[in-house]
């Protein structure tokens, strides 16, 4: 098990290797997605490896003078790695509208990478519009002439089911794990989870499902050591730090469930492998924000607080920690809804405001230890 974990983990520490050694290794094209919506199937029937883009560790240098300081880690980090040419393995980049500052990135590698397409298909952002699915069926149909275009060849409808088939059976491995965390079953930290899902926004998911299989076949059942039950919430399109998740553990938590991009919001909705593909992809970005709410998607009678209360109380979980990366926008909106609905409810919450930079990791532990004792006090009391 700690031999397929540890392949897991070097390929969420190093996605952009494994895609030159699986570029090397085949001849294909290597598409990058940006987060978070944007289904890499098409893609991969087009014959190409989906890989969506990583914030990475290394300090902004070079990228700096071409983005705003309050812009999110994420796409400072974007920025910086194109303009460090380590871009070079992509064929192109993916993306449909989420974010303001999502849109700046594209523009800025647009500038300084101009050898490199951009493909930029428009998702609508509300969601339950009477137009929406009309518009968002038109959305994959362009996309669809795009990657063929981009390819040099038609993309056939058996291969996008084929695709669709595989994408889903990935999901449902890694909900798996999910389901036996939840039900204490497994003891998987957040580190080797983040690793399990980062992992599968990079691979070839053919490869990815064998390693699954093999990880789920090794598991033991385990039950995790005691400790306060969390819910990780939030930070969206870059993956939490690993010292971050670390340290919640350290501090006496365990991570039963979460609703993180780079966890169970990548992984929960599978598209109808029975219906035309284009409609299925329709629906499949259509209902997903119904189920796992996003903040930068819109719909009526929708909010993130109520589904976050839902899914804290089903997980068993005794406190709820926010992760919030610096900067995000689409998050900073919702966590005052979020956190008076705690509140209320008097469920402990924490909000940890994360940064690209250095964390004031020693300031965090204190303020992760206090959390613990209070919701280790509500639980008893
Ligand atoms: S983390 Fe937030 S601000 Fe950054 S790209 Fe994603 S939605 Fe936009």
């Amino acid at each position: 098990m700690e031999t397929v974990l540890s392949v897991l983990e070097e390929v969420a520490a190093r996605p952009l290797a494994y895609a030159r050694q699986w570029k090397e290794a085949t001849g294909r094209k290597v598409i990058g997605l940006f987060p978070m919506h944007f289904p890499g199937e098409l893609a991969h029937a087009a014959g190409g490896l989906p890989i969506i883009l990583q914030e990475d560790d290394e300090p902004i240098t070079i990228g700096q003078s071409n983005v705003f300081n309050f812009y999110c880690g994420y796409n400072r980090s974007i920025i910086d790695q194109a303009l460090r040419g380590e871009f070079a393995v992509l064929d192109a980049i993916l993306f449909g509208d989420h974010c303001v500052q999502l849109l700046g990135t594209a523009d800025v590698i647009r500038a300084n990478v101009p050898q490199l397409p951009i493909l930029f298909n428009q998702l609508c952002s509300i969601l339950d519009a009477e137009w929406a699915m009309r518009e968002t069926q038109g959305t994959f149909r362009r996309l669809w002439h795009e990657l063929e275009v981009l390819i040099g060849h038609p993309i056939d409808e058996g291969r996008v089911r084929e695709s669709i088939r595989l994408f889903n059976r990935n999901r449902s491995l890694i909900r798996q794990l999910y389901d036996l965390r939840r039900a204490g079953r497994i003891s998987l930290t957040g580190r080797q989870m983040q690793a399990v899902v980062k992992s599968s926004m990079v691979m070839d998911k053919a490869e990815h499902c064998a390693l699954l299989e093999q990880l789920m076949a090794q598991l033991k059942a385990r039950p995790p050591a005691p400790g306060v039950r969390v819910f990780l919430s939030g930070h969206l399109c870059h993956a939490p730090k690993l010292a971050v998740l670390d340290l919640v553990e350290e501090c006496g938590g365990i991570v039963v469930d979460d609703d993180l991009y780079h966890g169970f919001r990548f992984i929960f909705a599978d598209i109808d492998e029975t219906a035309p593909p284009v409609d299925a992809l329709a629906e499949w970005y259509l209902s997903r924000s119904k189920k796992v709410p996003c903040p930068t998607r819109a719909v009526k009678d929708l909010d993130w607080e109520d589904y976050l209360l839902k899914a804290v109380q089903a997980s068993g979980a005794q406190g709820l920690i926010v992760l919030l990366a610096k900067f995000c926008e689409p998050h900073m909106y919702f966590y005052p809804e979020i956190k008076a609905a705690f509140e209320k409810r008097g469920i402990p919450h924490l909000m940890i405001e994360t940064e690209h930079e250095e964390m004031p990791i020693e300031a965090l532990k204190t303020r992760l230890e206090t959390f613990m004792e209070i919701a280790r006090r509500r639980a008893a009391a």
